[in-house]
């Protein structure tokens, strides 16, 4: 990962080289103003959060930040390394002790100051998503909403980790089981939500009396930072939660290696989530991990097709297609095939692709050159495998990593972009002809995380949720997350569930205590 912050400055420098178009306006002024709004309210931090202090890095190195819509530096943030990762540790270790026994009340009361906060700061925190991570400030504020509701919920639950009284086998005996926190957290987070994929790891650990390390994505570590300054003025002690960031292969290392480090919780690649897996394995971590997916979005003949539509549009363009839940393949029955397909192909062309501030914009910039390759490679090996093009399907004029929304026809479940996640904004339609033909293409990957179908029938509604192997099925409904429901996914989408009163049992640990002598 850091090798690829280098690799994005350099693309961007190919870029002009290459002479593609570049957006007319300047935009370095909506950077500046960002800045300067972000600073003087506190929230542009740029050192990493240890023991409750503010930190450079030992060597004093850093590397920069860009706004992917333009290229601007936005801020140079401490890159650190294995020493920081570990006084990191340290420091959350020691912060586990005191934390850990406040009481549940206390912890609650401590979230809900930092969850008001966060909506306090709705807005600047909206800004600064969109600076660092490109997506629409409308959709970047409501990142704020949803990652802040994680904060809300859990201190609520973090009064209601209960225990059990089991009934004994024996006449002298009582049987009780406790939950206890687990320990320190390792919580490992990417780049396409930079604020609600650590608020859904940290507001449940924090909840149970764990504490945490996170390490956020270095693409967009400004607003784990901003989070973390919030979380300080709420009145959430020294080291119960640090941020370090910079060489992730180290701060990893430095987690996966720890005996003090007793959970590693990561959302990003599958390819990165099993060595973290394996990585655990020398210390016997529990592990959670929200990896990638390969979402199918089924269009049944009795679909409503206006449902169908706006379903399939917000499942597949969300975070201009850089979602793990996003739609990766859309399935379409041949009886509604050509309406579905050319309604949904007008309302592509019809979505306002620009600079995440410029309003009404839909579409923002994808993260950086090697996912707008990555798009472009997969339609590539599309077309030559037989695939249609019918909108977008290459860069868009505006230069930088902006990509035309894309619909491809005649797509093959045997083709790379039903294989892969594309993770941007290309939705490739596969026509089908039975249920049966749809289910088994939909199961015919290795991924298992979300899932859609759209129809009228109940029956098959029941019928189809039962039988695709995901952890998240949407029923006529593109837009499926939120903090009250369990997130996850089955085969390789993951372990354990994220969100929702479930959320919690992956920071506990289960204590049975068997008393005797009481007869
Ligand atoms: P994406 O392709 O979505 O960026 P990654 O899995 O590469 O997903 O990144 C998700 C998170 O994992 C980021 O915070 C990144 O820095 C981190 N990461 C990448 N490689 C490693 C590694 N070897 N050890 C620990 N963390 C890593």
């Amino acid at each position: 990962m850091f090798t690829r912050i280098i690799h994005r400055a350099t693309k961007i420098h190919n870029h002009h080289s290459l002479n593609i178009p570049r957006r007319q306006m300047s935009m370095g002024t909506t950077t500046e103003t960002v800045v300067s709004r972000l600073k003087s309210c506190g929230l542009l931090q740029t050192k990493g959060l240890i023991g409750g202090k503010w930190t450079d890095a030992s060597d004093g190195r850093t590397f920069q930040v860009n706004n992917p819509a333009t290229g601007d530096v936005i801020a140079s943030v401490a890159c650190m390394g294995e020493k920081e990762a570990k006084d990191a540790i340290s420091s959350a270790y020691h912060a586990f002790g005191h934390w850990s026994k406040l009481t549940a009340a206390d912890r609650s009361s401590r979230l809900r100051n930092w969850y008001n906060l966060l909506i306090q700061h709705k807005e600047e925190l909206g800004q600064l998503i969109t600076l660092e991570q490109g997506k629409p400030l409308k959709e970047a504020i409501g990142e704020v909403g949803y990652g802040a509701s994680f904060i809300e919920f859990y201190a609520e639950e973090a009064k209601r980790v209960y225990g059990d009284v089991i009934p004994s086998t024996l006449p002298d005996r009582r049987l009780f089981v406790l939950k206890q926190p687990v320990g320190v957290v390792g919580a490992i987070t990417p780049w396409n939500f930079p604020l609600a994929m650590i608020t859904r790891k940290v507001g449940p650990a924090l909840a149970c009396g764990c504490t945490v390390v996170v390490k956020p994505s270095e693409f967009t570590p400004l607003t784990a930072l901003a989070a973390a300054e919030l979380a300080l003025q709420s009145g959430i002690p020294p080291g119960v939660l640090n941020v370090v960031m910079g060489d992730a292969t180290k701060i990893g290392n430095s987690l996966l290696e720890s005996p003090q480090v007793r959970k590693i919780t990561f959302t990003g690649s599958t390819a990165v989530g099993k060595k973290l897996m394996a990585g655990a394995a020398e210390t016997v971590k529990k592990v959670s991990l929200e990896l990638g997916g390969n979402a199918p979005c089924i269009v049944f003949d009795d679909a409503d097709l206006e449902v169908a539509l706006k379903g399939s549009l917000a499942t597949k363009f969300r975070n201009s297609g850089q979602t793990c839940v996003c739609a990766n393949r859309i399935l379409v029955q041949e009886g509604i095939y050509e309406k579905f397909t050319s309604a949904f192909s007008n309302a592509v062309q019809n979505l306002k692709v620009g600079d995440g501030f410029t309003e009404g914009v839909v579409q923002g910039p994808l993260i950086n050159e090697a996912a707008v390759q990555k798009a472009d490679s997969f339609i590539q090996d599309a077309i030559s495998k037989g695939a249609k093009v019918l909108v977008g399907g290459k860069r868009h004029s505006l230069g930088f990593t902006f990509y035309e929304p894309t619909v491809i026809s005649d797509v093959t479940n045997e083709m790379l972009i039903a294989r892969q996640e594309v993770f941007g904004p290309v939705a490739p339609v596969i026509k089908f002809k039975t249920e049966e033909e749809a289910i088994q293409i939909a199961n015919d990957t290795n991924a298992g995380l979300a899932a859609y179908i759209f129809t009228n029938s109940i029956q098959r509604s029941w019928r189809v949720s039962e039988a695709l192997e995901y952890g998240i099925v949407g029923v006529n409904e593109g837009v499926v997350s939120t903090e009250v429901a369990p997130f996850g996914g089955y085969k390789q989408s993951g372990l354990g569930r994220e969100g929702s009163k479930y959320g919690l049992d992956e920071y506990l640990e289960i204590k049975y205590v068997c008393m005797g002598n009481m007869g």
